[in-house]
């Protein structure tokens, strides 16, 4: 296992965390008195439980991981942004990206004050492990990488991104907001093992739960730990607790099927048309379609009631726009407006 205790940021190593009068005490108890609460039930007077004990639990059955190894946060984004809070320093480390990638990793950096060095995806967005290890340096405290790849829509193979974790003394983040959709199985079994692996999942996609921001972080239990003690103490609250918990009791596999077979019956219908130059393959639940003028189409959609993604401006995906794979319905109401282009 890879021993990450030299990378974290040293006022995060002395922390210690902010903890209840609960935490403090484990027993049976009936009366609370600890923590200011309003006493007059109404079934959301009581502060939720910080450490999201039985969400966790039924997560670890439904993952095949451990509840130690699992991470609960407001949606993937704030997983990300821990990962700069415990492993950068500001205005002195960096972190390597992958691009075109998923844009909330230059956010969380940029407000974090960390530098991104991006290196870019091949032509059909191929991953160079070797450029990225190149481009970091021994400030280089974490390589985010997405697969499948939001907006380029592949997945990189499994061995590719462990032997980049374990040629790097760092983090690797493997964002798998789309490993629902993708034919290559998640890496969590190995974030778990590594040491410095953290595979971040979200239920905002084919879950369906956008609304009720969860997202997860698979890792280590000492990362598991070090990002607790830096998150918000209540940072899940008891009403995305309780629906999530519900939720994940309904069973999604029938509709990942159906937008995986209309994935590549969209993917079909739009090769063949003759505005689009090419549909790019896909192991997520949406497309980038190259076609001759992407501001044009997107202008055009947008008025046929339909509104994609406008990737044109971002680097390597000139004339893209990218398009969620929505109902059947949807569906063909995008096929037959794009047939009109
Ligand atoms: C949509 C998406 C997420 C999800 O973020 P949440 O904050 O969990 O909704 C994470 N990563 C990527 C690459 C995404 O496209």
């Amino acid at each position: 296992m890879k021993d990450i205790e030299k990378i974290i940021r040293p006022n995060i190593a002395r922390l210690c965390p902010y903890s209840t009068a609960r935490d403090d005490y484990q027993g049976p108890l009936g009366v609370f008195l600890d923590a200011n609460e309003s006493p007059y039930e109404n079934g959301w007077n009581r502060y939720p439980d910080p450490h999201q004990k039985a969400l966790k639990a039924r997560l670890s059955q439904i993952k095949g991981v451990p509840a130690e190894n699992i991470f609960l946060g407001n949606g993937s984004d704030e997983a990300i942004d821990l990962v700069f809070r415990v492993f950068c320093q500001p205005g002195k480390d960096n972190i390597v990206a992958i691009s075109p990638s998923y844009g909330m990793y230059e956010v969380a950096a940029a407000t974090n004050d960390i530098e991104v060095r991006k290196v870019q995806l091949g032509e059909n967005f191929e991953l160079d492990t070797q450029a990225l290890l190149n481009a970091s340096d021994a400030n280089t405290k974490a390589i985010f990488l997405c697969t499948p790849n939001n907006p380029s829509g592949n997945a990189f193979s499994n061995e590719e991104l462990l032997a980049l974790a374990e040629a790097f003394d760092g983090i690797v983040v493997v964002d798998e907001a789309y490993i629902d959709f993708c034919s290559e199985p998640s890496l969590i079994g190995k974030a778990v093992s590594a040491g410095n692996i953290i595979v971040l999942q979200t239920l905002s996609k084919a879950r369906g739960m956008a609304a009720l921001r969860l997202g997860m972080a698979f890792s280590s239990a000492r990362i598991i730990t070090l990002m607790s003690m830096v998150k918000y103490p209540y940072n899940i609250n008891k009403a995305a607790q309780d629906i999530v918990m519900k939720m994940l009791e309904s069973p999604i596999d029938a509709q990942v099927a159906e937008v995986v077979e209309q994935r590549a019956m969209v993917a079909e219908k739009l090769s063949a048309m003759k505005g689009v130059r090419k549909v790019y393959p896909s192991e997520a639940n949406f497309l980038l379609v190259k076609v001759d003028d992407a501001d044009a189409a997107y202008d055009y959609l947008i008025e046929g009631g339909i509104i994609v993604r406008n990737r044109n401006k971002v680097a390597g995906c000139k004339g893209c726009l990218r398009i969620t794979i929505g109902t059947p319905q949807e569906n063909e109401k995008l096929i037959e407006l794009m047939s009109k282009l």
